[in-house]
């Protein structure tokens, strides 16, 4: 596998540019498919891509992300569908044919040169001069901090320098497209976020269009203004950060998209723009009325934790806020401590758990609950999220 990835990521080193035509998208993907023996790994997946773009496809393991990424590559060829790039089917076009660069998982690195050749590769290919050649390679070691280890063979760097390197040899040509699979997923915490931001700015100064795949959605979410969410070779839902996490279109997206408090609901009756609604394990609650229908009668209440307001004795009102609408006693179950924030469990008197995330905004513990204190849950109907069950 190796042995053969240097030459295909060198391969994908950017061609010429393609221009879509005005209100056209840069990239166009339409019902692609793709098969493996009886197992399809990627299920009819449609998507457009505008100019300028940074895209996350987030999912499990094993949902496709990287098959569909090869696809747009050129690594794979669709069984069905097209992709279009600029208008133009590139079904036919070799990798090194596409303006588009993919940095892989596993680095695929030339285990025989230097880190600055490693990055000058693709350049040099491209017959570029000498002299911007240093320049581009010298820009790109600062760019991933690799100063004072241009040197160096890819066996004396550590997994996540290794990876810095694929990362600076897939920018050095800026590609118009480019395409990285789990490119951070090897660096440390700190690391990986002061790289994400270095990502996001160099997208926006270069203007160049990014396809990020990754199973983090803390990370799809920190860089990414659109996020396709992967579900067994499928796009379940694509949307901007906010309305994944504020509007997710089913359980299993809310769910996977951050923590989230799901009860089986039922309809009661509707109070205006109101509807009231019987909960399996939150009692009665008040909900704004969906958008989109949910089902007849039965369906899901979503309650993200940090929406969920304590106190000891009720709710605060808050200032041209309606609050308290749904008021839940219960007591203290279990305690996690984040730092920023700290998660309660709250086992309900309606029988059920709640989760609540409260921000830890006094360093002294003055606020905090403990234990198997009684305490009371509120939260707004517009809180409230219902889904198809
Ligand atoms: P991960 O996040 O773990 O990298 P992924 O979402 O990128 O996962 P893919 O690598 O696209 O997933 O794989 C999707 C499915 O297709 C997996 O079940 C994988 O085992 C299978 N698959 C991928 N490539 C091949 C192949 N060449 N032959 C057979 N099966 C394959």
């Amino acid at each position: 596998m190796t042995d053969e990835l240097p030459r295909t990521d060198a391969a994908a080193d950017a061609a010429g540019d393609v221009r879509p035509a005005a209100g056209q998208p840069l990239l166009r993907i339409e019902g692609v498919a793709k098969t493996f023996g009886s197992f399809r790994a990627v299920d009819g997946v449609s998507l457009d891509i505008k100019a300028g773009e940074f895209f996350a496809l987030l999912g499990p393991s094993g949902c496709g992300k990287t098959t569909l990424l090869r696809m747009l590559a050129g690594f794979e060829a669709p069984d069905e569908g097209r992709i279009l790039l600029g208008g133009k089917d590139i079904a036919q076009a070799l990798p090194h044919e596409r303006p588009i660069n993919m940095m892989f998982q596993s680095y695929a690195l030339f285990p025989h040169l230097s880190v600055r050749d490693n990055i000058a590769f693709g350049l040099k290919r491209a017959g570029m001069a000498r002299a911007d050649i240093a320049t581009r390679v010298s820009e790109m070691v600062a760019l991933v901090k690799l100063e004072g280890l241009e040197k160096r063979k890819p066996d004396q760097l550590s997994g996540g320098q290794r990876q810095r390197v694929a990362l600076a040899r897939a920018l050095a040509r800026r590609p118009q497209l480019l395409l990285l699979d789990e490119p951070l997923a090897a660096l440390d915490k700190k690391l990986r976020e002061s790289t994400q931001g270095e990502l996001m700015e160099l997208q926006r100064r270069l203007g160049m269009t990014f396809i990020i795949v990754t199973h983090d959605q803390e990370e799809a979410m920190t860089m990414a203004s659109r996020i396709g969410v992967m579900k067994a070779g499928r796009l379940d839902q694509v949307a901007s950060p906010r309305e994944l996490y504020e509007a997710p279109r089913s359980r299993w997206i809310a769910e996977f998209v951050g923590d989230i408090n799901l009860f089986d609901a039922e309809f009661k009756l509707r109070d205006g723009h109101r509807l009231v609604i019987g909960t399996g394990g939150a009692g009665t609650l008040v909900v704004a009325e969906p958008r989109e229908a949910v089902g007849e009668t039965r369906f899901s209440v979503a309650i993200r934790p940090e929406k969920v307001k304590l106190s000891r004795r009720g709710p605060v009102s808050e200032a041209g806020r309606e609050t308290a609408i749904n008021r839940l006693d219960g007591v203290i179950a279990d305690i996690c401590y984040l730092g920023g924030t700290t998660t309660y469990k709250v086992k309900l008197d309606t029988g059920g758990m709640l989760q609540a995330s409260v921000a830890n905004s006094a360093r002294l513990d003055v606020d905090a609950y403990s234990l198997n204190q009684n305490v009371v849950a509120w939260f707004t109907p517009d809180d409230c999220v219902l889904l198809p069950s």
